[in-house]
């Protein structure tokens, strides 16, 4: 009989599995389960907040994925039986599986912040999963007066998309500064004490917007509070859209506050995420190390050597990207086709790229690779790299530089967008 594959979720690492089952063994029989008709991609929609794209260039159907082969069922996983192998749909379906794809993404978790719940979404926006949040921030960034200020709250680590919030910065300070608002600021605060990319940023900042040093009241349109020195917010007050850390009250004029999040809901449900709230998948696969069955890829996942787990000389983590959750599923899609075929499973690496844009043309990326060895994850540092902050001679980055990576950066979501959906 031919092998079934269910597939969970259809964002990027979902209908790149599906995809990459199909081509690889035709044979096969793939179920993609996604509730939305459509998908709105998050990478590049922080140029959308800041009027810099589209947001139709961001939304792909899934008639590329049915050409392929793949069923597509618009309904939402609400169940699954692990040891009977089958899941069950809010609209009443039963399917029956062989092996099981994962990728549901992440859920947000509404906690920790005092006076912040999920009810209050609508007026403060996190735009963290791209559709109508992002049109809604969007709307009240081009509202706002001149000398406002723009607060963004960044939860905890690890959050999908490491960069993604101080890309979402620079965009909104390029859109006041194109639009003569360069009284209004931008404050970031972050209960983290370092983040992605931080010496590109803070470079670009100085450079376009005026930044001057790291925490508050400085000058420049760009604030960024670390959390050791009070950018860890702890309570809200709604009514006066004010913010408050252990240390400072800062009143928002727009408040953008991205929750904390952590594995998609069905893998909580079934089991597969352990009490940190993140799946531990096993390096070679991407089997979950829950479940032979279930292949847990994408933002769900933990895919490095957390501190978590007990390893004191963990040092890294893949980051949570579209990217990377496409490699996982490549890899997913090759371990089961090798499985059902009776033949072992092929070697894997993993690869991440991850572009940001700060401006209309000044982009910069990272790059990660990583493989396999005795059964562990190891970071290929030789396969990886950043973009320069500085020249080898301690010049400056020319800037034709800067604006081809973030022309890069188009043809890369094109290209990814084209990869999983295509
Ligand atoms: P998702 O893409 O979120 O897909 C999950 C899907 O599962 C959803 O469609 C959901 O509807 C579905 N689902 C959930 N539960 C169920 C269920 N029970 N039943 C059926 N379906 C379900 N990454 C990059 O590589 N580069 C970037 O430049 C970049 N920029 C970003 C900028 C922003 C502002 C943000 C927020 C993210 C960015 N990312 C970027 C990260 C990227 O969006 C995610 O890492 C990526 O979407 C993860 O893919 P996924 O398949 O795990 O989850």
């Amino acid at each position: 009989a031919k092998a079934r594959v269910v597939v969970i979720g259809g964002g990027y690492g979902g209908a790149t599995a599906a995809k990459y089952l199909k081509l690889l063994d035709p044979a096969i029989e793939v179920t993609l389960i996604e509730p939305n008709k459509s998908y709105t991609s998050c990478p590049l929609s922080n140029e959308v907040i800041a009027g810099y794209r589209d947001i139709k260039t961001l939304q792909v159907g899934y008639d590329g994925l049915r050409k392929h082969g793949v069923e597509v069922v618009q309904d939402l996983v609400t169940g699954i039986d692990r040891a009977a192998r089958t899941v069950t749909t809010q609209g009443g379906r039963k399917l029956g599986y062989d092996a099981m794809v994962m990728s549901p993404g992440v859920e947000f978790h509404f906690e920790g912040i005092e006076g912040y719940s999920e009810a209050l979404v609508d007026r403060f926006p996190h735009a963290w999963k791209a559709g109508p949040q992002t049109l809604l921030l969007k709307k009240q960034l081009e509202a706002m007066p001149d000398g406002g200020k723009f607060v963004i709250v960044v939860p905890p680590g690890p959050f999908r998309c490491p960069p993604g919030p101080y890309e979402r910065a620079s965009l909104v300070a390029s859109y006041l500064k194109h639009h003569g608002k360069t009284k209004s600021k931008i404050i970031i605060m972050d209960a983290n004490d370092s983040h992605s990319k931080k010496g590109l940023f803070q470079q670009a900042w100085k450079k376009l917007y005026g930044f001057e040093k790291e925490g508050l009241g400085t000058h420049g349109m760009i604030e960024w509070v670390k959390g050791a020195e009070g950018g860890k917010v702890v309570k809200l007050d709604a009514k006066t859209k004010t913010v408050s850390s252990d240390f400072v009250d800062i009143k928002a004029d727009v408040l953008n506050i991205i929750p904390p999040h952590k594995a998609g809901k069905i893998a909580v449900a079934s089991d597969l995420a352990k009490a940190d709230g993140w799946c531990k998948v096993v390096p070679m696969t991407m089997a979950s190390a829950e479940d032979e069955a279930i292949y847990t890829i994408g933002d769900s996942c933990v895919a490095g050597e957390m501190a978590l787990y007990g390893n004191p000389d963990a040092n890294f983590d893949m980051p949570k990207s579209a990217h990377i959750a496409m490699t996982q599923a490549k890899v997913a899609a090759a371990a089961i086709v090798a499985k059902v075929n009776g033949l072992p499973a092929p070697q894997p690496y993993y690869a991440n790229t991850c572009y940001s844009i700060v401006d209309e043309g000044y982009g910069f990326s990272v790059a990660h690779l990583y493989r396999v060895e005795n059964g562990t994850f190891k970071y290929i540092k030789e396969g990886s790299g950043i973009s320069p902050v500085k020249m080898p001679d301690n010049s400056e980055v020319p800037a034709l530089y800067r604006k081809l990576e973030a022309e890069y950066a188009d043809g890369w979501l094109r290209n990814v967008m084209a990869d999983a959906f295509g």
